[in-house]
């Protein structure tokens, strides 16, 4: 029988480690759904300071030190022990370099300044430490974002990297608006390469490790398939590149993890789903409708997310607004936190129009759970969302999702006026169209057998991190023979 193809994840973030978004969620997952008898993964990130860090035990694995132009930076890896990931991890330490408290900024937010420096030395010490490690190199390198965006340069064109070089690559983009550029003056910290090489890094006048991955790298891969095509018209000037490289690009679904977000077992839930849905939806309705003082009877409307740009939280507001002084016949409840206007602005009209309305200004797991539960819709008017998953976590749990027509949701929710509709689909972040989205909501609520109907599909959706991870072991499949 063949031996599994070893895949070596490199990224800035996985979850539990290190985590500021979805990047983590994906590095933290997928691997536990890549072991098997085809495929074995595993995961390397630098060693913050960060607190789920420092309570593991680590194993000291490799010892060694890389040249950063005019000095000389060593490094230690480490691997977990008493591992309950369900990947093995390990950690690059990079003294004066990693050994702070936030993997992009500080405790205040303020960026560490020193990001091209940084990456490049954990990015050197990864493949020092593959290099001179045999039971540790994979077959596969899978890098993620522009954090590790030069290794498919390094492998294929330095020297002294260069007997990694067979390795294939495989490089996945999560969020395409950060490119990770800076400027020629810093090429000294790269390991050597030939002159007639640089059009390889550069883009625009400057070193771009989001570009020269996708120029190096052997398989490029997005987090949705609607992503790529979006990418490839709008990507901070990558446009025309994604275009050219479109013969190796795929997009990949990200999955959820369906033990954690289970409506039978969810530990979250106040009743889990073991008589019928419409019984576990009314069990988890009800008692929001209570604690957020709202109406029995209409339909319950949720937004959850960060108040940012990107998740379209600026036209909340005034969606709210118009939705009730125009008294249309809905509840609706807004969980999340971010952008202070935004914030205030919401606050400031639950009393005027309390009954219908509420908000819970902050971060919370357990209430999203049951929001996703009791909830009839939920409210997506992202302007990008490369994936999304609170669209999926809504369909597993029966809530049908309204969303605009954007990345991750166009693969994900197909309108109900559609074979096989599963939710609500508008294109524009405009309250004209979203208040046109939510009539429809109001007009699907009232026609019970069509609701109930779409309500029990959605349930019996598979967004399974199996249906991805197969996706992507086809690729390391055909890259590996
Ligand atoms: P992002 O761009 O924020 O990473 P994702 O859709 O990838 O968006 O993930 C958002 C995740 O964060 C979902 O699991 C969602 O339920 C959760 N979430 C966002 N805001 C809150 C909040 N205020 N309270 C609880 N969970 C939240």
């Amino acid at each position: 029988m063949p031996k599994p193809i070893r895949v070596l994840h490199v990224s800035a973030e996985c979850y539990p480690a290190a985590k500021t978004g979805g990047l983590a969620d994906v590095v933290g997952a997928l691997p536990k759904y890549q072991q098997n008898s085809e495929v074995h993964s595993a995961v390397v990130i630098p060693k913050y300071d960060l607190p789920w860090i420092n309570e593991q035990k680590w194993k000291e694995v490799y010892s060694g030190g890389v040249w950063m132009g005019y000095y000389d930076q060593p490094f230690k890896v480490f691997e977990l022990e008493e591992n309950t990931l369900g990947f093995p991890l390990f950690v690059t330490e990079i003294w004066g370099k990693f050994d702070r408290p936030g993997v992009y900024a500080d405790q205040h937010g303020n960026f560490y300044g020193d990001e091209a420096e940084r990456f490049i030395t954990f990015q050197k010490a990864v493949l020092r430490w593959l290099q001179n490690s045999e039971s540790h190199r994979p077959d596969i390198l899978h890098c993620h974002d522009h954090h590790t965006g030069l290794i498919p340069f390094m492998v294929k064109h330095t020297p002294e990297f260069q007997n990694l070089g067979y390795l294939p690559t495989v490089f996945t983009i999560h969020n395409g608006r950060y490119h990770g550029s800076f400027g020629w003056n810093a090429r000294y910290l790269l390991p050597h390469f030939d002159d007639y090489l640089g059009g390889l890094l550069e883009w625009e006048g400057v070193i771009n490790p989001l570009a020269a991955a996708i120029k190096t790298c052997w398989k490029l891969t997005t987090v949705s398939r609607a992503y790529l095509e979006e990418l490839r018209s709008d990507s901070n000037g990558l446009e025309w590149l994604l275009q050219h490289e479109s013969f190796k690009s795929v997009g990949i679904l990200n999955g959820i993890d369906t033990k954690v977000w289970d409506p039978e077992n969810d530990p979250l839930l106040q009743t889990n789903l073991k008589k019928s849905i419409p019984y576990f939806k009314r069990e988890n309705k009800n008692p929001l409708l209570e604690t957020y003082n709202l109406e029995k009877g209409l339909p319950l409307i949720a937004f959850i997310g960060r108040f940012a740009i990107e998740k379209g939280a600026d036209v909340l507001p005034d969606l709210v607004y118009r939705i009730f002084s125009q008294n249309y016949p809905l509840n609706m409840l807004i969980l999340g936190s971010g952008d202070p206007p935004i914030q205030h602005g919401l606050n400031s009209m639950v009393p005027q129009f309390s009954g219908r309305f509420n908000t819970y200004i902050g971060y919370n797991e357990q209430l999203a759970h049951q929001i996703y539960a009791g909830a009839d819709f939920l409210l997506m008017p992202s302007r990008v969302e490369p994936c999304g998953l609170n669209q999926m976590y809504a369909l597993r749990y029966g809530t049908i999702p309204i969303v605009r027509r954007t990345g991750g949701l166009m693969d994900s929710v197909i309108d109900f006026g559609d074979p096989g509709g599963s939710g609500i689909m508008f294109n524009h972040v405009w309250t004209g169209d979203i208040l046109h989205a939510i009539s429809r909501a109001v007009e699907l609520f009232a026609n019970k057998k069509l609701f109930n109907k779409i309500v029990e599909h959605d349930m019996a959706l598979d967004f399974s991190w199996d249906r991805s991870a197969s996706e992507y072991q086809k690729i390391y499949k055909e890259l590996a023979n």
